[in-house]
């Protein structure tokens, strides 16, 4: 079976200590090597599938694991992630975030944005407004993203 690295976080809720698997990931015979973190990437915002707690993490706390290349048709049916855009409404804020919702059950994207939306604590931009409306929310779902930098 051929293998890819993937990008992994583990949890930061110390009751929990999940680790998450991203939506990134290299095929192992490209690289033989740990590959560099794709720093373009940071910081991941994630939300934990077991605990539903959302941190922020760096590239120091997300490492590269190797893991089983699924068929298209497996794919489908395994663990893979939303990604969730969401513009700030507070008046004269910019700030734009991406957030990683795993995905084990194929939910709709309204459901992703819920998953978001009840996380704990409140989800923020980037300097502290809460995030509250789905009006500005872009959602993305891939099977799997390459980082840029390969
Ligand atoms: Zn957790
Ligand atoms: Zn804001």
């Amino acid at each position: 079976m051929s293998m890819e690295q993937r990008i992994i976080v583990a949890c930061k809720n110390p009751q929990c200590a999940y680790m998450i698997s991203l939506p990134y990931s290299i095929p192992l015979e490209k690289t033989e090597f740990q590959p560099p973190m794709p720093m373009e990437i940071f910081p991941l915002r994630v939300v934990c599938p077991k605990c539903e707690h959302w941190y922020a993490y760096s590239a120091v706390e997300a490492e590269w694991s190797v893991f089983p290349i699924l068929s298209q048709r497996e794919d489908k049916l395994c663990p893979t992630s939303w990604i969730l855009e969401v513009a700030c409404e507070a008046p004269q804020c910019e700030s734009l975030t991406r957030w990683h919702i795993r995905d084990d059950e194929g939910l709709a994207s309204t459901d992703a944005a819920l998953r978001l939306f009840h996380a704990k604590p409140q989800v923020v931009c980037e300097v502290g407004h809460p995030l509250l409306g789905t009006t500005r929310l872009r959602a993305i779902h891939p099977n799997s993203l390459r980082p840029r930098s390969e």
